[in-house]
């Protein structure tokens, strides 16, 4: 993990299965709500929401897609598909609402915060609520570590559109984009964005999966 610090000031942290895992605090947050709503939730409501959900995020940030609109069809759609009558707008709300308060960590994301702590500058750039990020990190723990919190729905972009790092580089003048490193989950939004950029990349391919896109440069499978 060290190596690929030799010229680097700064990373740019995704959060969502990079620091947070969020298929964790997604399952937190779903039943949470469901209870509240007295919803029964069928066994496969987990895999179906994250099928959903990826796509309706990958529409996102590919600018075919806003916020809104997503928070308005996403559990409409996953209710649909499961059969369950329920109004999937207000469910979204409620689980919005849950997801904001989890915070369970990726196995080894301290030690990995702990490496990088006094090395190198350290921000996060992620595609979420700026509110709900900050909360999220907080409670976990993690907020110390982050000069600043680049969040797309601030920014008005996602990652990986070259104005979501316009705009971080805006703030940031003193800094090239060969100076930074991007470390993240995702080929899609944190890797392939910021490597057409010029920024470093290593991507976090927890996943183990065997295919390396080009796009990154350094690949790591566990953080501890
Ligand atoms: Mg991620």
């Amino acid at each position: 993990m060290t190596d690929c610090l030799d010229g680097i000031k700064a990373v740019f942290l995704d959060v969502d299965d990079t620091l947070l895992d969020f298929e964790k605090c997604a399952k937190e947050a779903m039943h949470e709500a469901a209870d509240r709503l007295g919803i029964a939730l069928p066994e496969q409501t987990e895999s179906k929401f994250h099928e959903i959900n990826d796509q309706l995020w990958g529409k996102l940030q590919q600018g075919q897609l806003t916020p809104e609109k997503l928070h308005s069809i996403r559990w409409g759609m996953i209710f649909a598909e499961l059969g369950i009558e329920a109004d999937g707008e207000a469910f979204d709300r409620m689980f919005s609402g849950c997801l904001f308060d989890t915070a369970v960590p990726v196995d080894g994301a301290f030690s990995l915060l702990e490496r990088l702590n006094g090395r190198v500058r350290m921000f996060v750039t992620s595609n979420a609520s700026f509110d709900e990020q900050r909360n999220r990190l907080g409670k976990a723990g993690m907020l110390q570590y982050f000069e600043k919190l680049f969040v797309s729905d601030r920014i008005g972009f996602p990652k990986p559109q070259k104005e979501f790092f316009d705009a971080c580089f805006r703030e940031l003048p003193e800094l090239r984009p060969e100076e930074v490193l991007m470390i993240g989950d995702s080929i899609s939004s944190d890797i392939s964005g910021a490597y057409a950029y010029g920024i470093r990349t290593c991507w976090f391919n927890k996943k183990k999966k065997r295919e390396i896109p080009d796009c990154a440069e350094w690949v790591v499978e566990s953080w501890e």
